[in-house]
């Protein structure tokens, strides 16, 4: 895999020796090397304590410090060089001086890669209960047994940095979509603020980093704002937040192709919980170097698969007595060993390794989609590789044999 993005020839391509400065020349940090540019798109390289990545990149979600229903061997074999967990939800249980003492998160899971976690500032907002938001942080009721917690932006580094991730995530205020444009104004002002205390409190470390979060929900006055002022903040990187909540792909894609030119072109971009597989090949298009969804997760254990064709559902009687692969054009071990007609009798019969297959399947296509859309940079052709995506993903399942 890693030789099909081998270093490019092409003539279309720009090729730049632009590399992360500050923290990464004093030893601490993390790398990130551009490539190649095709536009706005970006072709790079991330270096961690736990190896390299290569951008643009899908991270499969493994809130609990799993990606649900698969081995972490698995997760590898798809690709995949990074995962993200969760903060919040590590820190309730199973809490981070326990994963400490066990050797941190990566030894913890068994996942030798590298690791990202989410703050938990989104969870918060959507799973606590009773919260409380001061300048000082978030008081909270936990959703799992309803005791009391606060989450500071230097108790959310503290959990961070315990677990032992490669990139820390600072605590932000997420808002609900839509919401006021005082809530938003407010919550984004919050989470500045916030952004400037996680980076005091989280250390330099070598291999490891931090990244701020652009809020300002779909108010493009805002998002400059406050991606001007995290710019000015030594972050290893950029995430945008708060998009993918309800605002759809087109002022999404919006909001994101105003924020990243605002952003420094040499640290890594992280639109945060995208996404589709047209909302990713349109990111990656507006400047986007990272993403995270729990969609090919989810739909995995929903009988939903996707394929250069479309999604389909594996329930549908139509796959009943068809003994073809789900996608023909799939490389991945479910493709290569299953028939759409066993697929359908593990979900009717709600069976685990239907899940399993189909994740495994998912979290491939959305590694084969990056792997492309990482070749098509290098090769200066992002052009056709998106009219040919369109096309072919606008086609519809394969036809019904007879
Ligand atoms: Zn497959």
């Amino acid at each position: 895999m890693r030789t099909a993005d081998a270093p490019p020839p092409a003539r279309s391509a720009r090729t730049l020796p632009l590399r992360a400065g500050g923290e990464q020349e004093r030893g601490a940090g993390i790398g990130f090397t551009l490539l190649a540019l095709d536009g706005a798109a970006r072709r790079g390289r991330l270096t961690t304590a736990h190896g390299s990545v290569e951008t643009p990149a899908f991270m499969p979600v493994g809130t609990q410090a799993t990606v649900k229903a698969m081995t972490p061997a698995a997760v590898a074999a798809t690709g995949a060089e990074i995962v993200l967990a969760n903060a919040y939800h590590l820190m309730l249980r199973p809490g981070p001086e326990r994963i400490a003492a066990i050797g941190g998160i990566h030894k913890f899971m068994n996942w030798p890669g590298a690791l990202l976690t989410d703050s938990g500032g989104f969870q918060v907002m959507s799973l606590a209960e009773l919260r409380q938001v001061t300048e000082n942080g978030v008081v909270f009721k936990s959703h799992l047994d309803g005791s009391r917690h606060e989450l500071t932006p230097e108790r959310s580094m503290a959990v961070q940095e315990k677990l032992g991730v490669d990139i820390a995530m600072a605590l932000d205020e997420c808002v609900r979509y839509p919401a006021s444009p005082e809530d938003t104004r407010r919550a984004m002002r919050l989470t500045i603020a916030w952004a400037e205390r996680a980076r005091a409190a989280f250390p330099l470390l070598p291999g490891r980093g931090l990244f701020g979060i652009v809020q300002g929900g779909v108010d493009r006055n805002l998002r400059t704002e406050c991606a001007r002022a995290l710019a000015a903040i030594s972050f290893d990187g950029f995430a945008l937040g708060g998009l993918a909540v309800g605002e759809g792909h087109e002022l999404m894609i919006q909001v994101v192709a105003h924020t990243t030119p605002l952003l420094p072109a040499e640290k890594p971009r992280y639109l945060m919980g995208v996404g589709k597989p047209e909302d990713i090949v349109a990111a990656v298009a507006a400047g986007i170097d990272m993403f995270d969804c729990v969609l090919p997760t989810r739909s995995g254990r929903t009988h939903q698969a996707f394929t250069r064709q479309g999604e389909i559902n594996v329930r549908n009687a139509r796959h009943a007595d068809d003994p073809r692969p789900l996608d023909p054009d799939c490389a991945c071990p479910t493709c290569q060993g299953h028939s759409r007609a066993y697929l359908h009798h593990l979900a009717k019969s709600e069976e685990m390794l239907g899940a399993m297959l189909l994740t495994w399947h998912n979290v491939h296509y959305y590694q084969e989609l990056m792997r492309g859309l990482r070749e098509a940079i290098v090769a200066g052709k992002l052009d056709d590789f998106r009219a040919a995506f369109a096309e072919r993903r606008a086609q519809g399942d394969i036809p019904p044999l007879n």
